[in-house]
């Protein structure tokens, strides 16, 4: 939406002030609408003649709601990372990985990845506050390292679980999503979330059995969870840690 104007609505003092909202009039906006984003911020949006007072009242009313969103946000935010990272542990294969960037001239680069080190080329200012280029250049080069990892780890654990479990796929489709961690499509392909990388072997063995037994059951039914059960008994706890796993993903991955 273009043409909006945003304010500080310090008069709210929201949350303690520990959030802060944003009020951005929109010339489209029908009715007062409000929204918490993955950072916590909240925005209101209202059309343009509603009164501050109208708006007062309106977050007044769904402050509720507001809150408990501010601390889910702030739940599954993960914690500040830097970047360029030092190191990037791929805890479900017991891999960690020490980044080296190894200068010269030219683009950046992925030199090498064994021995634990991914050694990265070129001439890289990342580290530098402002040179924002430079990092989403980075970024993009561990993006693409990650998923080429991940399209030979998570392919080789899954084979491991539908081995010990009986359980068979058609083939595995990788994605970089922040709204899922894995599904099974009616053919039997498996798409897999390259974020599991960052969660604990067992959470990941966990999801790789929850979607091979989707093969059998395509839906959450009580059968589904007894199939589920049979192979791994702790699955509540599990299925509890996935939904809080987005926290392990270092926010390079995505941002
Ligand atoms: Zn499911």
């Amino acid at each position: 939406m273009s043409g909006g104007s945003a304010s500080q609505l310090s008069l709210f003092d929201a949350l303690n002030g520990a959030a802060p909202m944003t009020i951005r009039r929109s010339a489209r906006a029908r009715r007062l609408s409000v929204r918490v984003h993955r950072n916590a911020r909240v925005e209101v949006v209202a059309p343009p003649r509603v009164s501050e007072r109208a708006v007062r009242q309106f977050v007044d009313s769904h402050r509720d709601w507001i809150d408990q969103r501010v601390r889910q946000a702030q739940r599954d935010a993960p914690p500040p990372t830097e970047f360029p990272p030092r190191e990037i542990a791929l805890p479900a294969i017991a891999e960690s990985w020490r980044l080296h960037l190894s200068g010269g001239t030219g683009r950046l680069r992925l030199r090498s990845a064994s021995a634990g080190v991914l050694s990265i080329g070129g001439v890289c200012r990342a580290d530098a506050p402002g040179d924002r280029a430079a990092a989403a250049e980075l970024k993009r080069i561990l993006r693409s390292w990650l998923m080429r990892r991940g399209r030979d780890l998570l392919q080789r654990e899954l084979a491991g679980v539908a081995a010990r479990t009986g359980l068979r796929f058609a083939r595995i489709s990788l994605r970089r999503q922040r709204t899922r961690w894995g599904s099974c499509s009616a053919c039997g392909t498996i798409s897999l979330n390259v974020s599991l990388l960052f969660q604990r072997p067992q959470v990941l063995h966990y999801l790789l059995l929850h979607e091979l037994t989707h093969t059998q059951h395509m839906n959450h039914s009580k059968r589904f969870w007894q199939a589920v059960e049979r192979h791994c008994p702790q699955w509540r706890s599990l299925d509890r840690e996935l939904l809080a796993g987005w926290r392990q993903v270092p926010s390079w991955v995505f941002d």
